[in-house]
């Protein structure tokens, strides 16, 4: 696989600071953390410097730190803290002469924000930033983006060698395991959140959790699901049908499909994540269920399921070559269960590149 490019992450990152009103940032959401650093460890803080890159973790990960950073490509003092006082003078000591050091707003905890403003930093004013590694995150590389093609293609195989054992009659439960099941043998390290199996009625609720519900022929099935491939996450979701659906159902079917392919076809560099929305959402207001389609249109995916940019009425995003976004609309009615259909595409100048090819098939043979 493609390597991806870390190093080139904390330059940029430097070049937001300014605009965002500090000189140093304290970058404490994990995620984030592994996005510039290569870290997959579960306790670390990373201050970024103007002149340095300084990371503090704990004893667990003190040769795991020191490997992922530099295969990553990241050089950084890496300072071990077996203790939170430890860690606490660490980066006392690291941000002496810091007039204003950046915190990330929307993941420091009320409890963190007093700690660090009473007593880590007492001499520093902090600053609330917000989303500046989040606006990175929203362009992939060409590393990025090949794992997230290959967690799609463990999805689009997972139920490729699923989908037909929906014709015995299994629980909504015991589908999910099975698609869960085959994601991990095709080479998945997780699926990239919990598998939604809705069945009949049940489909209705778009966030159904699967249920020990029996599924049966001539019901839609929504089933939306996703892999992790080195923490990069696909989203995919399929409607089936075993045997023959209502016409009504068969109706929602033929309408969610063309919503979602003019949403598709919408996709290119330059075109706003709201348009998408109202591409998709004309198409379903058209056939008169503007009321049943109950959620936004899609969202950006990659190391986290849901991230930016956003595809939605209230989205100010415009799309750029590199964002990876889901086209997901939908359809549910309680009287008939749900029908959507989503792909991750990748947006290029032209259009995008569709990540997610399982066959869009309702009947299941
Ligand atoms: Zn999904
Ligand atoms: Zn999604």
């Amino acid at each position: 696989m493609k390597s991806m490019d870390v190093g080139s992450r904390i330059p940029r990152l430097r070049q937001a600071f300014d605009g965002a009103g500090c000189e140093a940032l304290l970058v404490t959401r994990l995620v984030n953390i592994r996005y510039l650093t290569g870290f997959t460890g579960s306790a670390a803080l990373l201050l970024v410097r103007p002149d340095e890159l300084v990371f503090v973790t704990d004893g667990r990960y003190r040769d795991q730190s020191a490997l992922e950073l530099s295969q990553a490509g990241v050089g950084a003092r890496i300072r071990i803290g077996l203790t939170a006082g430890s860690q606490k003078e660490f980066l006392q000591e690291e941000t002496a002469g810091v007039a204003r050091l950046g915190l990330e707003a929307a993941a420091v905890t009320w409890a963190q924000q007093r700690k660090f403003d009473g007593e880590w930093f007492p001499d520093a004013e902090l600053v609330a930033t917000e989303g500046l590694v989040e606006e990175l995150r929203k362009v992939k590389d060409a590393g990025e983006v090949e794992r997230m093609a290959a967690a799609a293609t463990i999805a689009d195989e997972a139920l490729a060698r699923v989908r037909h054992r929906l014709a015995e009659s299994p629980t909504e439960q015991q589908f999910a395991l099975e698609l869960d099941f085959e994601m991990r043998r095709g080479g998945a390290s997780a699926p990239s959140f919990d598998t939604i199996v809705a069945s009949g009625p049940n489909g209705a609720k778009p966030h159904h959790r699967p249920s020990s519900r029996r599924i049966e022929a001539g019901e839609l099935v929504v089933v939306d699901f996703g892999a992790i491939v080195d923490g990069y996450c696909s989203d995919m979701t399929r409607t089936l049908c075993v045997g023959e659906p209502s016409a009504t159902a068969r109706r929602m079917v033929d309408v969610v499909a063309d919503s979602q392919q003019a949403g598709v076809d919408a996709v290119r560099a330059g075109a706003e994540g709201k348009a998408i929305d109202e591409v998709c959402r004309a198409v379903i207001t058209e056939a008169g269920w503007a009321e049943a389609f109950l959620h936004s249109t899609g969202h950006g995916v990659g190391l986290e399921i849901h991230e930016d940019p956003r595809v939605a009425s209230t989205s100010t995003d415009t799309l750029v070559a590199g964002h990876v976004v889901t086209v997901e609309p939908g359809v549910y009615l309680p009287e008939h269960g749900g029908v959507r259909i989503e792909d991750t595409v990748v947006v290029t100048d032209e259009g995008c590149t569709v990540l997610t090819n399982a066959t869009k098939e309702l009947a299941v043979l």
